[in-house]
């Protein structure tokens, strides 16, 4: 009998023994290709040398030394490296273990940032409804997940949920793009002024919304509206890119697609590609060199912060993305893989709608497409779809859709980068079968 605490008690998992390329394989030697990588993990695949050799030296030459008495030539070299890309002023790179540890902390720093200016009144944070920014109670108390927060809410603090821009279901059919996306950014200025504009420290989103509603992108023009809100007001934009981050848009950095810069900018998943536990915050100069010039000491930490053998396995996988100029590819091949979906899904009466970009595409099924009628949740159509993919070897990430039904169940696909043409046609193949298996 396993001693393992699972996430699913009554569940019974294959053990996973190898990786092999985009596949992983099981212990009765049964394939199966990552299509999610994980949830939007493993962006290299999972045998790549460079990244496990990189591990291997670290781990020979130095496994750990403290933040508190030591820096590393990993850490920094990697922080020289994302902050070489990263937009706008950010300059500071804080390494956490991972992306609810990056979100925890990019709160606790807005929160820090404007005790040290004198505005200790700024403490209220904005987010958005049908989001998800972590599991630790802080990044939950952010996200609008309903079903991940509501047994912990008394434990949660007071965050302010504002709409998503989430066109597919929310655009009235009377309404064009532009006017669409300024509605709902101008629900951030109402919000910050119904608190009270000095008592807002900052707002937050994923560029493009991952596990909650299944990569759906803001539409053009919506984030530029929110930096100009934020700015107005004096409230920090915190964008999360845990999951939409590193490349997996067809940018490195999925808010240059949005010509937007972050204050605080969250990332993890790709960052490590899965080789090893790893999530950063990146900081503007402004919030750093307040801090600095103020107390000169950021109130938080973790014991593993800026771990040498993590860092040294993130720098590799960084450089591997950017030698072979893995985030261009993947905004290449992004039209390719939209038309691959098209194809299979496009016609069926239940797939309302398909929605992505770069390699992280969602498809969101509806009991009537006129409508857009979620099924009932008692269905469990992402549990059912999950189950059939995997019986045909294929991972994927499907979720519920929302109690509220104004979104319904959906499939994440986020497959490693590496992946050819022939084993993305052969995984939506899969994906197909497992479709018609349930509905
Ligand atoms: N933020 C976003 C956007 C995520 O998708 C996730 C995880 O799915 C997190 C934060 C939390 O990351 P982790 O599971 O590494 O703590």
């Amino acid at each position: 009998m396993s001693h393992v605490f699972p996430r699913h008690c009554h569940s019974d998992l294959p053990t996973a023994v190898r990786g092999d390329g985009c596949f992983l394989v099981d212990a009765q030697g049964k394939r199966y290709f990552d299509g999610s990588g994980g949830a939007a993990v493993s962006c290299l695949g999972h045998s790549n040398a460079r990244v496990a050799s990189a591990i291997k030296d670290q781990v020979d030459r130095l496994a750990f030394a403290h933040t508190g008495f030591f820096t590393s030539d990993p850490a920094e070299e990697l922080a020289d490296l994302l902050i070489a890309n990263a937009p706008g002023d950010l300059d500071r790179v804080y390494f956490v273990s991972g992306g609810s540890e990056a979100v925890e902390s990019a709160i606790k720093l807005a929160r820090q940032y404007y005790v040290e200016v004198g505005q200790p009144q700024r403490r209220h944070l904005i987010a958005r409804r049908q989001s998800y920014h972590g599991n630790t109670l802080g990044a939950l108390a952010a996200g609008g997940n309903e079903w991940r927060r509501e047994q912990f809410s008394p434990l949660l603090v007071d965050v302010s949920h504002i709409s998503p821009c989430y066109e597919y279901a929310e655009r009235q059919p009377d309404e064009t793009v532009e006017a669409y996306g300024a509605r709902v950014a101008d629900e951030l200025e109402q919000e910050i002024l119904r608190l009270g504009p000095d008592t807002v420290m900052a707002f937050m989103a994923e560029p493009v919304v991952g596990a909650t509603l299944g990569a759906v992108p803001a539409v053009a023009g919506y984030f530029k509206r929110i930096r100009e809100i934020c700015d107005r007001y004096g409230v920090l934009l915190i964008l999360d890119e845990v999951m939409c981050g590193m490349g997996r848009t067809g940018h490195l950095f999925a808010c240059n697609a949005d010509q937007v810069a972050p204050d605080i900018l969250c990332i993890a998943k790709g960052l490590g590609a899965g080789y090893q536990p790893i999530g950063a915050m990146l900081s503007s100069r402004k919030i750093y060199d307040a801090i600095r010039d103020g107390s000169g000491f950021f109130q938080h930490g973790h014991t593993y912060l800026g771990h040498p053998v993590a860092a040294a396995a993130a720098l590799a996988v960084v450089r591997e993305l950017l030698d072979n100029d893995l985030p261009a590819r993947v905004a290449e091949r992004s039209a390719d893989f939209a038309g691959m979906l098209h194809a299979r899904f496009g016609q069926n009466p239940h797939v309302g709608d398909i929605r992505g970009r770069g390699f992280f595409w969602g498809i969101e099924f509806v009991a009537d497409r006129d409508s857009k009628t979620p099924f009932d949740a008692r269905l469990g159509l992402a549990g059912k779809l999950k189950k059939a993919a995997f019986a045909e070897g294929l991972v994927c990430y499907p979720m519920p859709g929302t109690r509220d039904g104004k979104s319904g169940d959906h499939v994440l696909l986020a497959p490693p980068f590496v992946a050819s043409d022939d084993e993305l046609a052969g995984a939506m193949d899969s994906l197909a079968r497992a479709v018609t298996t349930v509905l």
